[in-house]
């Protein structure tokens, strides 16, 4: 759509992503952050700034911004002063946000996106900073009344900053997809964009192909899928370029993503910094991060997307492509890792998960913790085709279905019971191959006159007459000699 920029131009993309941390409690205050809770319950004097009220850190929100700096190879600040943001809006109960303006708790360090296989991009990040996430406005539900929940306010948010290095809508998308997954994998948040807890800021500018000097960035504000960042990108760039084109100048606004119209729309002149008057928080003592409490957090880093995705590709000999799909989820990644213990067909195992596992978990909306199937399960039904005991579908329509009714079954033994074995007999083999044969003496001919293509006809009754349970490779050796013979 507009995905091309005309060559005189480039354009340069920064992101400001807003990730909501999964703790029980608030940013300053013990109030519970939960999500979906009845308007305005969650609320103590701390968060709606009584007098006398006092704020105080949560440690576990340290514990993820830093786990999320360490992931991205940040340098993490020793000494953290929080500050105060002035602004006032009916969603924010105190007229400030607590933040970080000097000491965010996270600078520089970068995160790999892979546009496709064997490309990849650094993107520099400028900084990650602790802060509080406002209340919510409620437009709507009354008529020309606006509601305001306030459960949300306070509950601890990482801001993170990239440099203005990105250059594509479809880059930003993935950066995007690849913050999103590195929550999830840290658990420090659960990453819903639809539910607000990542929330993205985009700021494009364009400038002539080449040039040092960046052209004035627009901002467009809290966008909600990973598609919408994309599409509000390239809009961005094409409008940016026709007011170039005809000698008008871009604004530095803050405008908004119309998703039905694909549009953005100017809502108000960008505010400077000034504007918010910081000034540090009197009441929050500068926060000592020692290089003890960061060991502790790096013992409880998991293993990253990609870290997983490289030892899929050099330890199972999986596709990029593959590996990419089983390192989309971190649960997935650990299964798949799981059944791998139990045999080597690798590719096959990935078959299974990627094709009816997913297909199941899909059509009955389950996640993966929710599979009765154990690892060692697939495993074995795996080693069960793989070794030509059975087949791929039988295996996949018969066996597997009763597998996940039947907690605990051996696909071995079900095999049996289900009478599914593969039929390796030579003799009924033989049997089979003169039935189909003798069914159908004037294609015989027909295929000793040369028409080849009848083979699969005959096949197609040996796998009928068996269940679909005859070994099909030794079944067409024996066919062949038989119409050949
Ligand atoms: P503010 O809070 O005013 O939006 P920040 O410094 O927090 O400012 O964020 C600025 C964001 O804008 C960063 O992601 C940065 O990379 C990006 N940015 C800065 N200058 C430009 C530019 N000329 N074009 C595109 N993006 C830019
Ligand atoms: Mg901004």
């Amino acid at each position: 759509m507009h995905n091309t920029i005309q060559e005189p131009y480039e354009a340069v993309i920064g992101l400001e992503i807003h990730i909501q941390l999964l703790t029980d409690s608030k940013m300053f205050s013990s109030d519970k952050a939960e999500y979906g809770a009845l308007p305005n319950t969650n609320l103590s004097p701390i968060t709606l700034a009584c007098p006398g009220s006092l704020p105080q850190v949560n440690k576990i929100a340290f514990d993820h911004a830093i786990k999320l700096g360490l992931a991205c190879e940040s340098t993490i600040t020793p000494l953290n002063y929080f500050a105060r943001k002035s602004y006032f809006y009916p969603d924010l109960p105190k007229g400030f946000q607590i933040t970080q303006d000097t000491t965010p708790i996270c600078c520089g360090g970068f995160v790999m996106i892979y546009p496709k296989e064997g490309e990849e991009k650094k993107i520099n990040l400028t900084r990650i900073h602790l802060e509080e996430d406002t209340g919510k406005s409620l437009h709507g539900i009354v008529d020309d009344v606006t509601l305001l929940d306030y459960n949300r306010a306070g509950i601890p948010l990482l801001e993170l900053v990239t440099a203005p290095v990105i250059k594509s809508g479809a880059d930003a998308y993935q950066f995007v997809a690849e913050i999103r997954k590195l929550v999830r994998y840290l658990e420090i948040s659960d990453g819903n964009m639809e539910e607000g807890s990542l929330r993205c800021d985009v700021n494009i500018s364009v400038m002539a192909q080449g040039s040092v000097i960046l052209g004035t960035r627009v901002e467009v504000k809290n966008i909600n899928s990973m598609r919408s960042v994309q599409l509000a990108v390239e809009y961005e760039i094409e409008r940016q370029i026709a007011l170039l084109e005809a000698g008008q100048p871009v604004l530095a606004e803050t405008r908004n993503f119309q998703v039905v119209s694909g549009e953005t729309i100017a809502l108000r002149a960008k505010e400077i910094a000034g504007e918010y008057r910081y000034f540090p928080e009197p009441n929050i003592p500068p926060v000592y991060v020692s290089p003890a409490w960061i060991a502790e957090v790096q013992k409880t880093m998991p293993l990253l997307p990609r870290t997983f995705a490289q030892k899929f590709i050099a330890a199972y000999g999986l596709s990029y492509d593959v590996a990419a799909i089983l390192t989309e989820n971190k649960a997935f990644a650990l299964f798949f890792d799981e059944v791998c213990i139990h045999m080597n067909h690798y590719g096959a195992a990935a078959n299974w998960l990627l094709g009816p596992i997913k297909g199941y978990l899909n059509q009955m909306s389950l996640s993966l913790s929710e599979l009765s199937v154990t690892a060692k399960q697939i495993a074995e039904l795996t080693e069960l085709v793989e070794s030509g005991l059975v087949g791929f579908s039988i295996a996949a329509s018969q066996i597997l279905p009763v597998l996940l009714q039947e907690i605990n079954a051996s696909p071995r033994l079900l095999a049996e019971r289900l009478n599914v074995l593969q039929e390796r007999d030579e003799d009924k083999l033989q049997a089979l191959v003169l039935a189909a044969v003798q069914a159908y003496p004037d294609k015989v001919v027909e295929y000793q006159n040369g028409k080849k293509g009848l083979l699969a006809m005959f096949m197609g009754e040996i796998m009928k007459n068996s269940q679909g349970r005859a070994n099909a490779k030794r079944a067409s050796q024996l066919l062949q000699e038989a119409l050949e013979g």
